[in-house]
Protein backbone atom coordinates (compact mmCIF):
# COMPACT_ATOMS: atom_id res chain seq x y z
CA UNK A 1 0.00 0.00 0.00
CA UNK A 2 2.62 2.80 1.00
CA UNK A 3 4.49 2.19 -2.64
CA UNK A 4 0.94 2.96 -4.12
CA UNK A 5 0.62 6.26 -1.90
CA UNK A 6 3.69 6.99 -3.53
CA UNK A 7 2.94 6.85 -6.99
CA UNK A 8 0.32 9.24 -6.16
CA UNK A 9 1.23 11.79 -4.71
CA UNK A 10 4.16 11.86 -7.03
CA UNK A 11 5.24 15.90 -6.33
CA UNK A 12 5.96 15.21 -3.06
CA UNK A 13 8.40 12.60 -3.47
CA UNK A 14 11.24 12.33 -5.49
CA UNK A 15 12.57 9.64 -7.22
CA UNK A 16 13.90 7.27 -4.62
CA UNK A 17 10.01 7.72 -2.43
CA UNK A 18 11.49 10.22 -0.49
CA UNK A 19 9.81 12.80 0.49
CA UNK A 20 11.28 16.56 -0.90
CA UNK A 21 11.75 18.65 1.39
CA UNK A 22 11.16 22.60 1.50
CA UNK A 23 14.44 24.93 1.89
CA UNK A 24 14.04 28.29 3.23
CA UNK A 25 16.58 30.82 1.54
CA UNK A 26 19.78 31.05 3.64
CA UNK A 27 20.17 34.81 5.02
CA UNK A 28 23.03 35.34 2.96
CA UNK A 29 21.33 34.12 -0.05
CA UNK A 30 18.42 36.69 0.55
CA UNK A 31 20.96 39.51 0.71
CA UNK A 32 22.95 38.85 -1.57
CA UNK A 33 19.66 38.66 -4.12
CA UNK A 34 18.50 41.82 -2.56
CA UNK A 35 22.01 43.52 -3.04
CA UNK A 36 21.92 42.57 -6.83
CA UNK A 37 18.16 43.30 -7.21
CA UNK A 38 19.24 46.68 -6.01
CA UNK A 39 21.88 47.24 -8.47
CA UNK A 40 24.69 46.58 -5.72
CA UNK A 41 27.69 44.14 -5.85
CA UNK A 42 26.36 41.35 -4.05
CA UNK A 43 29.76 40.33 -2.75
CA UNK A 44 29.26 43.30 -0.41
CA UNK A 45 26.47 42.01 1.19
CA UNK A 46 28.86 41.17 4.44
CA UNK A 47 30.49 44.81 4.58
CA UNK A 48 28.53 46.88 2.47
CA UNK A 49 25.08 46.18 3.14
CA UNK A 50 22.56 48.14 1.47
CA UNK A 51 19.06 49.16 3.29
CA UNK A 52 17.27 49.54 -0.07
CA UNK A 53 16.82 47.75 -3.12
CA UNK A 54 14.26 47.45 -5.70
CA UNK A 55 11.05 44.92 -6.43
CA UNK A 56 12.26 42.42 -9.09
CA UNK A 57 9.02 42.59 -11.43
CA UNK A 58 9.59 44.30 -14.66
CA UNK A 59 6.65 46.11 -14.41
CA UNK A 60 6.85 47.44 -10.62
CA UNK A 61 9.92 48.61 -9.99
CA UNK A 62 9.08 49.18 -6.82
CA UNK A 63 11.84 50.69 -3.65
CA UNK A 64 11.75 48.16 -0.71
CA UNK A 65 13.55 48.82 2.45
CA UNK A 66 14.93 45.82 4.30
CA UNK A 67 13.50 47.01 7.74
CA UNK A 68 10.25 47.61 6.51
CA UNK A 69 9.96 44.27 4.93
CA UNK A 70 7.06 45.80 1.84
CA UNK A 71 8.72 42.66 0.38
CA UNK A 72 8.78 39.07 -0.24
CA UNK A 73 11.66 35.86 -1.26
CA UNK A 74 9.67 33.83 -3.57
CA UNK A 75 10.51 30.63 -5.33
CA UNK A 76 11.15 31.23 -9.11
CA UNK A 77 10.41 27.34 -10.02
CA UNK A 78 8.00 25.28 -8.37
CA UNK A 79 10.52 22.95 -6.34
CA UNK A 80 10.78 24.47 -3.56
CA UNK A 81 13.76 22.05 -2.63
CA UNK A 82 15.60 24.35 -4.48
CA UNK A 83 16.80 27.60 -2.31
CA UNK A 84 19.84 28.32 -4.49
CA UNK A 85 20.56 31.98 -5.57
CA UNK A 86 19.07 31.67 -9.14
CA UNK A 87 15.66 30.24 -7.83
CA UNK A 88 15.43 33.51 -5.36
CA UNK A 89 12.84 36.52 -6.51
CA UNK A 90 12.80 39.63 -4.75
CA UNK A 91 9.38 41.05 -4.84
CA UNK A 92 7.46 43.38 -3.61
CA UNK A 93 3.95 42.36 -1.29
CA UNK A 94 1.69 44.21 -4.28
CA UNK A 95 3.09 41.88 -6.43
CA UNK A 96 3.54 39.02 -4.43
CA UNK A 97 -0.42 39.63 -4.67
CA UNK A 98 -0.83 39.42 -8.73
CA UNK A 99 2.18 36.58 -8.84
CA UNK A 100 0.74 36.04 -12.24
CA UNK A 101 1.82 38.99 -13.56
CA UNK A 102 5.47 38.09 -13.04
CA UNK A 103 5.07 34.20 -13.42
CA UNK A 104 4.13 34.75 -17.32
CA UNK A 105 7.65 36.69 -17.84
CA UNK A 106 10.62 34.07 -17.36
ZN1 LIG B 1 6.60 44.98 -7.25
Amino acid sequence: MAKINVVLQKQKYNFFGKKIKRKEFKISTKKRVWMKAGGNDPFKWRTDFAKTSVCMSPKCHKKLFWDKKNYKFKYKDKYPSNNSEINCLLICNDCCKKRSVIAGKK
